[in-house]
């Protein structure tokens, strides 16, 4: 089994990819450049981690990342869309640019877009090949001083939902996985505000997600134990989805 794992290189990624690993999986990592914590993972299993250097946000890059997997394995089993920034400074959207709009969508939502359409052709080669979108909570909650990031989780969720209704004859599924708050370097600089707020009560499940809570559900998918399932959407977030009264 194939798996090809964006955004690898640390946080998240490197976890799903780990895990794969460890479930027998050989894992192309991929990011714009690799990490001591990446490589150190390539070195401890020289024949099923493999990093290759792309950028999400360049077309180009996405067909080397594409020719590199099918050159080395021919096809792909599991795609994890995971590759995604925050925005540069947090700004509120009455002030943010074009080009703070562009940073981030080119890459969170451009990137997932067209990373999951130049993979099509390898993933139809298996007939139950599995797709897996990193969303976010922000998908669904107005956070105006990050206003384009949350733009860019929303997309996440419709081409979640496009390719799942497009791929679902060539036996491939679609899932969404919206991590809550996780302790990544994405939100090191946010730790103490948030670890505040769940004090607070903003999550029922009181503490941070860690990058394997979200690798577990990865690992799930990739078991087959959501294979009747596609356009879902699955919330890893201690329970910040509940409306609570
Ligand atoms: P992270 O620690 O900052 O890691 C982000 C990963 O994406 C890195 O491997 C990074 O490597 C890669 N990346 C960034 N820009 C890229 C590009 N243009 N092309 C290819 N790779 C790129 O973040 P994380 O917390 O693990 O987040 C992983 C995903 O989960 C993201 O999509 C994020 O939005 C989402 N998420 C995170 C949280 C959270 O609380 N941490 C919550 C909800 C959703 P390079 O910089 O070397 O490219």
């Amino acid at each position: 089994m194939v798996a090809v794992v964006t955004g690898a290189s640390r946080g998240i990624g490197l976890s799903i990819a780990e895990t794969l690993i460890k479930k027998g999986f050989s894992v192309i990592l991929s990011a714009r450049s690799i990490t001591t914590l990446a490589e150190k993972l390539c070195t401890a299993y020289p024949d099923k981690a493999f990093f290759f250097a792309a950028d999400i946000s360049e077309k180009d890059d996405i067909s080397a990342l594409v020719s590199f997997a099918e050159e080395k394995f021919g096809s792909v089993d599991l795609l994890v869309n995971n590759a995604g920034v925050a925005p540069k400074e947090r700004k509120d959207i009455l002030e943010i640019t074009p080009e703070d709009f562009d940073f981030v969508a080119d890459i969170n939502l451009k990137g997932t877009f067209f990373v999951t359409q130049k993979f099509v052709p390898l993933l139809t080669k298996n007939k139950s090949a599995r797709i897996v979108n990193i969303s976010s909570m922000s998908a669904y909650t107005a956070s105006v001083n990050r206003g384009e990031y949350c733009i860019s989780k929303a997309g996440i969720s419709m081409i979640t939902k496009l390719f799942a209704a497009r791929l679902a004859e060539f036996g491939i599924s679609v899932i969404e996985i919206r991590p809550g708050i996780i302790e990544t370097d994405m939100t090191a600089k946010v730790k103490e505000k948030y670890e505040a707020l769940i004090e607070q009560g903003i999550t029922p499940i009181k503490r941070m997600g860690q990058p394997e809570d979200i690798a577990k559900c990865v690992a799930a998918i990739a078991d087959g134990s959501f294979d009747f399932c596609t356009g879902t959407v699955i919330d890893c977030d201690g329970g910040f989805n509940i409306r609570c009264l």
